[in-house]
Order: structure tokens, then C-alpha cells, then sequence
């Protein structure tokens, strides 16, 4: 059995009213400082005011779309790292949340705010689908 890490990234994401997409992120240097994140822009990858989002995160986009004729592929700001672990006397694969990727085109704020909305768009799909077998 694999043994699942937690999450290390905990922001506090908040809509912005009337914007389905965009949401308020919460700094982990700054807490009066939001960031805001547009999940609509960068062909669904989202794009943010943080400073990672500004210097590394677009420089990978760019650099990408340059090397694969205007494409990229979202990279998640955390990178597993797979390990091995003695369970019941066999080893098995772990994994573990080891660093924040080089290659991200998420930020830590973009990743918040996409759990946030997957999250609660899955909880009100499912209400929907099943508010007649209540
Ligand atoms: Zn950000």
C-alpha cells in the first residue's frame, strides 16, 4: 500500500464575485497581500500577480511554447519524488512531495486556486445529480 503524503501547500483561496474563474490567494510571505489568480488565462493553466508566477512560471511557458511550436504542458508547482519503503518485510514505491518543480507553470496560488475550484464544482455537480434520490 502506498502511503500518500499531504499536501504542504495550505492558501486560503476566495472567489472573486462575478468572475467564475479568478480567485484571491492568500500570500505565504505576506498575509495582507493577496494574489490574484486568473485560472482562464494561459489556455487554462492560469496566470498570477505573484512574483513566482511573473519570473519563473511565465519564463517556462515561454520557453516551452518556443520549443514545441507554440504548445506547452501544465507543470504542477510540486514535484513528487519517488522512494522505496519496507512494508511488511517487501519494499514498495513511495512517494513523497520533495521540492517545488523547476519546470512549474503553476505557482503555489494557481494550485490553490485549482483545488478551490475543482473542489467546489465538483460538490455542486454532484448536488445537482443526485437532488431527486434525496
Ligand atoms: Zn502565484
Amino acid at each position: 500500500m502506498l502511503a500518500a503524503a499531504m499536501n504542504p501547500i495550505n492558501l486560503k483561496a476566495t472567489h472573486v464575485t462575478g468572475q467564475p474563474l479568478c480567485f484571491m490567494v492568500n500570500s505565504s510571505d505576506d498575509a495582507q497581500t493577496p494574489h490574484l489568480v486568473d485560472l482562464s488565462r494561459n489556455e487554462g493553466n492560469g496566470y498570477c500577480t505573484c512574483k513566482d508566477f511573473q519570473v519563473r512560471c511565465s519564463s517556462n511557458i515561454k520557453q516551452q511554447k518556443e520549443k514545441y511550436n507554440g504548445k506547452f504542458r501544465r507543470i504542477d508547482y510540486i514535484m513528487l519524488e519517488q522512494t522505496e519503503l519496507i512494508l511488511d518485510g517487501s519494499k514498495k514505491k513511495h512517494y513523497v512531495i520533495a521540492k517545488p518543480n523547476p519546470n512549474r507553470t503553476l505557482c503555489k496560488h494557481i494550485h490553490a486556486a485549482r483545488q478551490k475550484w475543482c473542489n467546489v464544482t465538483l460538490k455542486d455537480i454532484s448536488i445537482e445529480l443526485n437532488q431527486d434520490q434525496d
